[in-house]
């Protein structure tokens, strides 16, 4: 049966069954369409609130396979998405009656312990970089829930346990493998394709589809010191303040984020008290030994109604913490906001906004930035918010579809409470109303948002990558 499918400029075509079947023959891994009973699994994405239907899935089994895909949709002209671990939670991975560039099953992670260094192709999860980096005491900064893709996360900066003391994901990454929109394989690194690499540590996936990412590894002691400490949320504003100033002196190897819980929890696996909290989170990564005086002002500020701190294997342990509390097919939408500094009037906002939250699953976080991520200049990467000491998440997490008007609404009335103190631009990977503007996005990037459309425009000038957080060429003239 010929395929009715999207082109990349909103129009459909029909694709013959020769047509068809020339392209399956070139790929080892699988197509799965509307009547393939794989079809609805394969279709869904980490938010449930999204609710896609490509065309055609391609599950690439290689490199060759995502080759291929780019150069038949080019042939096409057919609207494309490209899908890493597909935890976007503005679901950008999947796009209606197009192509979904599907890389999940190209997830080995290789290990070289001489450099030492990682190779991670883009399907993985960060559970499977972690798993293979265990055993040598090494780790990648990644972000905080293991069910993460990779691709997604590196590509849009990437915070995470090391973040004050190694940086953005992109801080380590030495290069990447990249199919670019002609169908070509090439790597990016500091001395191939220099503009390229440049670009896409933070420029996300505007430039082309990378297939491996190459990464420094940085020493992780097995057990790593961190605090889980829970207040009373009537104490919210003092907690925020107090740790703000904490952070601000604190050593760069410890990493933290302060968490409102404004209705009271129900998160999986631990005894949580039933009321609204204001917490603070902790991982210390330096020597094991200094690790329980780092943590201890945060345990010791006021009467905690529950301290779950204590030394935790860092790769079992901290980094797969939080993973039951972001089931996939869950509701979820989620902005953010960057800031130079936390003042009173901001932090009255946010604690008086976060209690007002719909679902008991919602929470703000507030992440201290600052430490190695600050030492690299802003023009030295894309990722344009290195300078800004605190980054505001706001979670509205729920459980059924029909809770969405109420839970978006309370998030987006805290961000737009927030807006006017904040920097310009979110973080892409807590994407919120940047999914579908472009002024956002351009915010994101500060000064480095002309350059990445020059980058664009030489590597991308037809705008082939678009279904994301897109970057426009630079036009002529
Ligand atoms: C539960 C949870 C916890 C999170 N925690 C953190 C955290 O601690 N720190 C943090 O920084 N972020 C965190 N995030 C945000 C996360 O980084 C983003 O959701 C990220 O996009 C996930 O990557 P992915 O590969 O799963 O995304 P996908 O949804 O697969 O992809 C998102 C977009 O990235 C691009 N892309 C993906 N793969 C490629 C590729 N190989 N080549 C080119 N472009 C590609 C595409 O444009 C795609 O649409 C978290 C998200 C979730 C859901």
């Amino acid at each position: 049966m010929p395929l009715k499918i999207a082109t990349l400029d909103n129009h459909c075509t029909m694709l013959s069954d020769q047509v068809l079947e020339d392209f399956l023959r070139q790929l080892r891994g699988v197509v799965i369409r509307e009547n393939d009973p794989a079809y609805d699994n394969s279709r869904r994405v980490w938010n449930g609130m999204i609710d896609r239907y490509p065309a055609m899935i391609v599950c690439c089994a290689e490199t060759s396979d995502v080759m291929a895909t780019v150069k038949f949709a080019r042939t096409h002209n057919l609207r494309v998405s490209v899908r890493g671990g597909g935890h976007n939670v503005a679901g950008k991975a999947v796009c209606d009656q197009g192509i979904v560039i599907d890389l999940g099953r190209m997830n080995s992670v290789e290990v070289d312990p001489e450099i030492p260094s990682v190779r991670v192709q883009a399907g993985a999860r960060l559970a499977d970089v972690d798993e293979k980096t265990r055993p040598l005491g090494m780790a990648v900064p990644v972000g905080v829930v293991s069910r993460t893709g990779v691709a997604g996360l590196t590509l849009h900066g990437g915070l995470g346990w090391l973040l004050r003391r190694d940086g953005l994901t992109v801080d380590n990454l030495l290069a990447m493998d990249v199919v670019t929109a002609d169908g070509t394989l090439i790597t990016a690194s500091a001395t191939e394709h220099p503009e390229l690499f440049w670009a896409l540590r933070g420029g996300g996936g505007n430039f082309g589809v990378v297939t491996s990412f190459e990464y420094r590894l940085r020493p992780v002691t097995s057990q790593v010191w961190f605090a889980a400490v829970l207040y009373p949320y009537d104490l919210a504003q003092k907690a925020i303040a107090f740790w703000r100033d904490y952070m601000a002196t604190a050593p760069r190897e410890l990493s933290s984020f302060c968490v409102l819980r404004g209705k009271p929890m129900q998160a999986a696996g631990q005894k949580i008290p039933r009321q609204p909290v204001v917490a603070f989170l902790a991982c210390y990564s330096g020597p094991f030994e200094k690790g329980e005086e780092a943590i201890r002002p945060l345990r010791e500020w006021a009467t905690p109604v529950a301290d779950f701190s204590g030394p935790k294997d860092y790769h079992l342990g901290v980094q797969r913490l939080f993973d039951k509390d972001y089931p996939p097919g869950r509701c979820y939408y989620w902005d953010s906001l960057f800031f130079d500094d936390l003042d009173a009037t901001t932090i009255n906002c946010i604690a008086a906004h976060a209690e007002q939250c719909v679902s008991s699953l919602s929470s703000v976080n507030i992440w201290a930035l600052g430490g190695a991520m600050n030492h690299v200049p802003p023009s030295e990467t894309a990722f344009g918010k290195r300078d800004c000491n605190f980054m505001v998440a706001v979670e509205a997490n729920w459980e059924e579809a029909e809770g969405a008007p109420g839970n978006i609404a309370w998030a987006v009335d805290l961000v737009d409470a927030l807006r006017p103190a904040s920097r310009a631009g979110v973080y892409l990977n807590f994407p919120g109303a940047a999914a579908g503007k472009l002024s956002l996005v351009k915010g994101s990037y500060d000064g480095n948002f002309a350059k990445l459309q020059s980058i664009k425009k030489r590597y991308d000038p037809d705008n082939m990558w678009r279904g994301n957080f897109n970057i426009l060429p630079e036009c002529d003239g």
